[in-house]
């Protein structure tokens, strides 16, 4: 750890994409800890909103910056999110989402190697592809599309593990590769895109649930708190291989749109849109290696934090 300018030994933590859903949520906890924090972020998918409680607060500061670019900072620990999350995001502009994988994380990966910090990687379950077994352990290689709509994203993250695993072999570098299985909870922006929000924003507004192709897809579901838990509990261990972090919890998507719209209004109706190219039709994780090694597994089944994250939707969000 690269102690030189940090004089009241506070750890340093820079967090790249940290106005965005997960983001600003590790940065509550890390602020809770009284630890320092840089927010780094182009606000293309992140919010101010979700970071304003700590403006002023003399341990933390935002920069905006595009990760594409390299910057000099002097730091102890990176979490290195940036990256738009959901499928409709990560497609406006694919090339655009390619370069932020690879060049954000190479920039990430140079910086970290500068000042000797720990790096962690937000991967994800995407690297598994359309998976042709479930669940999916980490030592499954997936099945991946190198040139469909939601290659720019799979790939990207996959050359990002890549090059995380080079700089650990070259330079010794302390990585640590997190996959991360879909995730939900306070923050998603209504107009995210990713079926709960989508599910519990239709369903507040009185429309039709829009269910893509048969619904008969396999999702598993995470709830925000259970992810940032298992996100420390990693950075926090010499773990330098890939984990899976989500709940093995198994829901068809139909099955999921009907828990919804109990809990809001049972009488709404189902739509039935074309499925996306390359949608996976199952992922679940497997997550023997995070209960083994970190001492982790998620605590809020899906009842739990659909509740909570209607509550925060009713109260916040709708007009974001
Ligand atoms: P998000 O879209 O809410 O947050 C991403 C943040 O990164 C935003 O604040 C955005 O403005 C910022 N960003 C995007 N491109 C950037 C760039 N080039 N330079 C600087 N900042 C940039 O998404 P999220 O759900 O919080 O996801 C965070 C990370 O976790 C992502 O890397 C994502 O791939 C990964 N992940 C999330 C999930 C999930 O279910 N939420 C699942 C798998 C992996
Ligand atoms: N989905 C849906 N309706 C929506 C949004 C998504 O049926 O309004 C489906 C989507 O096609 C996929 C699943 O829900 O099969 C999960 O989609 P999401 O975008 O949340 O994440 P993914 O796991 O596909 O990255």
């Amino acid at each position: 750890m690269n102690l030189k300018f940090n004089k009241k030994n506070k750890t340093r933590n820079l967090v790249t994409g940290g106005a965005g859903f997960l983001g600003s949520h590790l940065i509550d906890k890390l602020m809770k800890l009284n630890e320092k924090v840089i927010c780094l972020d182009n606000f293309f998918t992140g919010d101010k909103s979700n970071i304003s409680q700590w403006i002023n607060h003399p341990n933390f500061e935002v920069i905006r910056h595009d990760v594409t670019e390299p910057i000099q900072l002097e730091v102890d620990k990176i979490w290195h999110l940036a990256c738009p999350a959901s499928p409709i995001h990560y497609q406006l502009n694919p090339i655009k989402t390619s370069k932020t994988s690879f060049l954000g994380t190479y920039n990430m990966l140079g910086l970290a190697r500068r000042v000797k910090a720990d790096f962690l990687l937000a991967s994800t379950s995407e690297v598994y592809g359309d998976p042709e077994i479930n669940p999916q352990s980490e030592s499954y290689k997936g099945s991946v599309n190198t040139t469909g709509i939601r290659s720019c994203y799979d790939e990207g993250k996959r050359i990002a593990e890549t090059l995380c695993s080079d700089y650990k072999r070259m330079h010794n570098l302390n990585i640590r590769i997190m996959r991360i299985f879909n995730t939900y909870g306070p923050r998603m922006r209504a107009d995210d895109g990713r079926v709960i929000s989508n599910f519990i924003v239709q369903a507040l507004e009185g429309n039709k649930i829009s269910i893509n192709g048969d619904g008969l897809q396999t999702r598993s579901f995470c709830y925000v708190d259970d992810l940032i838990e298992g996100m420390f509990k990693l950075m926090y261990t010499n773990l330098d291989t890939p984990v899976n972090i989500g709940n093995p919890e198994n829901y068809t998507i139909l099955e999921l749109a009907k828990k919804i719209r109990n809990l809001i209004n049972p009488s709404l109706e189902f739509k039935f849109d074309p499925m996306p190219q390359d949608d996976p039709l199952q992922r679940q994780p497997n997550i023997e290696k995070a209960k083994k090694e970190l001492n982790w597994e998620p605590k809020i089944n899906l009842d739990e934090g659909i509740k909570l994250t209607i509550d925060w939707f009713k109260s916040n969000n709708l007009q974001k």
